[in-house]
């Protein structure tokens, strides 16, 4: 099959919440966008599917959440620290401004094919799935596109700036030469796997809420995941879980349902091989530097977090947010260069560092042991619940930084702009 060469404005690599944001905000501000996407649906698996009140006042804003919600999600007022019985630190989301007064779960499938619905309004939009970016395009030295191939076939993308928007493991970022600087403060192995509840204690949960369980150095994440599962996440120290494996799956089970009674009924019946599980590799890690000549990275691919506090969404939301207008200007300036592009690097990076420092904090909270963890902590929590520094914190993890706003003075589309074939 011959190679599909495409001209575009901007290239952007990754169809993850990153990618789709940018590309719909700069749709909307009459710039084109070619999406290169190596997967052909968004039906993989393990995505974080825990969204902060930030991301969803900009999805809201944006115009893409409602139709997101309604193909389904459940809603979660707290996020609660549990011991036991006992529950050390409950943060209440329903102390913040409505609407977003709470924790979204909902599977990154339903906010992706609903971002992609509104790019796919726009005649300058081209979604490239089914291929896989393995090469980059460069002229004098300077990133001019992307080679990409797969199923749907060869493609080449030639563009103004190519954005890697390719996650975690960014191959953009390796074929730009560009370290990862991954950290180990947050190396972990996460045992990830889901039970079904059915309608199982339906009334019960009408209040949800995401659930750390402190077993001893291993907390375990508890949320419902639309429509009637429940998802679970055990960490433990990177490597350990060889050490747990290596004494057979009824003894990972026994484990298991020793840190989350509630689930230890479902866990016995439901989890039958080691294929019901899946080990995750997680860790943090902030890239060198997150542009050069043609290229600029974002979300995780420019700074990965661990799942501790669910950032990682909220993050590539609002990193796509404050590129945008930066890329509106690039190309009206003519200027794709690493000097102009950093100036999202150095706008950013305070943010990311001061998100970084509190996950820090919780992850001390979610393995810390003692009689000051569990007695004196949780009198404290309650205590701080009513002073300022409560708030403080609350925002910060709901928002990352509250003052991102939608750089809507670019846009010259208002929602009237239907492709007509
Ligand atoms: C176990 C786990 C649980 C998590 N839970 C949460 C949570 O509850 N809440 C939260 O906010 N965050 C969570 N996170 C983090 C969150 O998932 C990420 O931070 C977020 O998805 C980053 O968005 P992104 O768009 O930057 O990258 P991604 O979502 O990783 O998207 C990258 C995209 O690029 C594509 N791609 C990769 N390589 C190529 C290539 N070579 N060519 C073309 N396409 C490519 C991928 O297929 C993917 O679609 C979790 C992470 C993990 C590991």
């Amino acid at each position: 099959m011959d190679t599909e060469e495409i001209r575009t404005d901007i290239c952007v690599v990754g169809a993850g919440p990153a990618g789709l944001v940018l590309a719909l905000l700069l749709l909307k501000s009459g710039v084109r966008v070619a999406v290169v996407e190596r997967a052909r649906a968004h039906q993989r698996e393990f995505r974080g599917e825990i969204l902060q009140p930030g991301a969803l006042a900009l999805l809201d804003r944006l115009g893409v959440l409602a139709g997101a919600r309604a193909r389904g999600a459940h809603e979660h007022t707290a996020f609660r620290l549990v011991e036991g019985d006992r529950v050390l630190l409950d943060i209440d989301y329903r102390a913040l401004p409505a609407p977003h007064n709470h924790l979204l779960s909902i599977p990154q499938a339903h906010v992706l094919d609903e971002l992609l619905l509104h790019c796919e309004k726009y005649d300058g939009f081209r979604y490239l799935d089914g291929r896989r970016a393995g090469s980059l395009l460069s002229e004098d030295g300077r990133i001019t596109g992307v080679g990409a191939d797969g199923p749907s076939g060869a493609v080449e993308v030639r563009a103004h700036c190519v954005v890697a928007a390719d996650g975690r493991f960014s191959k953009v970022r390796r074929l730009a030469g560009i370290e990862a600087g991954r950290s180990d403060m947050f190396d972990l192995d996460v045992l990830w796997f889901k039970l079904t509840t059915g309608d199982r204690d339906r009334a019960g949960r009408q209040m949800r809420d995401v659930r750390v369980y402190r077993a001893g150095g291993s907390p375990v994440l508890v949320y419902d995941s639309w429509p009637d599962r429940v998802q679970i996440g055990w960490t433990l120290p990177h490597k350990g879980y060889q050490q747990v494996a290596a004494r057979g799956l009824e003894y990972v089970k026994e484990q298991l349902a020793l840190a989350v009674p509630p689930y230890a009924g479902l866990i016995h019946e439901q989890i039958r091989s080691p294929r019901d599980l899946s080990l995750l590799d997680v860790f943090s890690g902030r890239a060198e530097r997150w542009a050069d000549d043609g290229l600029v990275l974002i979300g995780d691919a420019a700074h990965t977090h661990s799942p501790i506090g669910a950032q990682g969404i909220n993050l590539a939301v609002q990193d796509a947010v404050l590129l945008h207008p930066l890329l509106v200007e690039s190309l009206r300036a003519g200027d794709a260069g690493a000097a102009f592009l950093s100036a999202f690097e150095r706008k950013r990076a305070p943010d990311i560092e001061r998100v970084t420092r509190l996950q820090g904090l919780q992850s001390k909270a979610m393995l810390s042991h003692g009689a000051f963890a569990t007695r004196v902590r949780p009198k404290l929590a309650r205590l701080l619940k009513y002073t300022p520094v409560y708030r403080k914190v609350l925002d910060r993890i709901a928002y990352g930084n509250p003052s991102v706003r939608i750089a809507e003075e670019c846009f010259v589309h208002h929602g009237q702009e239907r492709r007509s074939r």
